[in-house]
């Protein structure tokens, strides 16, 4: 399986990490032909506005977007996402579609304030058993999601995984938390096989992941620094 990364802005290589240890061949895409002969494509976090005019210029929006519309697997995580929703606000109180305009969700851009810029919090996903690290950094708030979009984990009730058909998208940064899982069932469920076929090896140590299944998991919740800068 070869997955594209969209390669233009911000927390791409994470990602292309991620599936390494998964099994799956990263490609990373800054023009159309990239695209070709990948399996699924996932939209890093960084800088939304920035990648949103570096799609236009390299040609890559026109060629990603119809690569959806004809049904490529997409996880978008924090700016990926801003990029999917279908209606984007900013701090200036404009609204207008994101780049791609691909999943029927309103999110507000920075909505956790300056003084939550960046912050870690446990949390419960469908599906995924224990507690899941979510870092969240200059992270969209998710106001309002379709009726035909599902979601699979929320935050303070705002949702911060949402899925619809193959179309995955986080407000948080699963590709910075050292757990391969949400990318390992994204993946599983898009490819139509199992989770726990891709696994190959870890990234680092896994965190520590105790409570049981289905359990809802608020806190706590601690400031997250980025190792390495996630801009936004
Ligand atoms: N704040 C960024 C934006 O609105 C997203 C932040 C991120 O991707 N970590 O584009």
């Amino acid at each position: 399986m070869k997955a594209g990364v969209l390669a233009l802005q911000g927390a791409f290589r994470e990602h292309a990490e991620v599936l390494e240890a998964l099994g799956v061949e990263p490609v990373e895409v800054r023009l159309p032909d990239h695209l070709s002969g990948v399996d699924a494509v996932f939209l890093p976090g960084g800088e939304s506005t920035t990648i949103a005019k570096l799609l236009d210029s390299s040609g890559v929006q026109a060629a990603l977007r119809s690569r959806l519309v004809d049904g490529l697997p997409v996880f978008g995580t924090c700016a990926g996402l801003i990029l999917l929703a279908n209606e984007v606000e900013d701090e200036h109180g404009r609204s207008y579609p994101g780049a791609l305009d691909r999943l029927d969700c309103t999110v507000a851009r920075n909505a956790y304030g300056r003084q939550r810029e960046s912050f870690e919090a446990s949390l419960a996903v469908e599906g995924i058993e224990g507690a899941f690290p979510g870092v969240f950094v200059r992270a969209p708030v998710v106001t309002k999601v379709g009726p035909a979009v599902d979601v699979l984990a929320t935050h303070d009730g705002h949702p911060v995984l949402l899925r619809r058909g193959t179309t995955w998208a986080a407000t948080f940064h699963p590709e910075l938390s050292g757990d391969l899982r949400v990318h390992e069932r994204f993946l599983a469920e898009v490819s139509g096989r199992g989770v726990g076929t891709l696994r190959r090896r870890s990234l680092g140590s896994p965190p520590e992941a105790s409570l049981p299944a289905g359990q809802s998991v608020p806190g706590p919740e601690r400031p997250f620094r980025a190792e390495k800068e996630v801009t936004g």
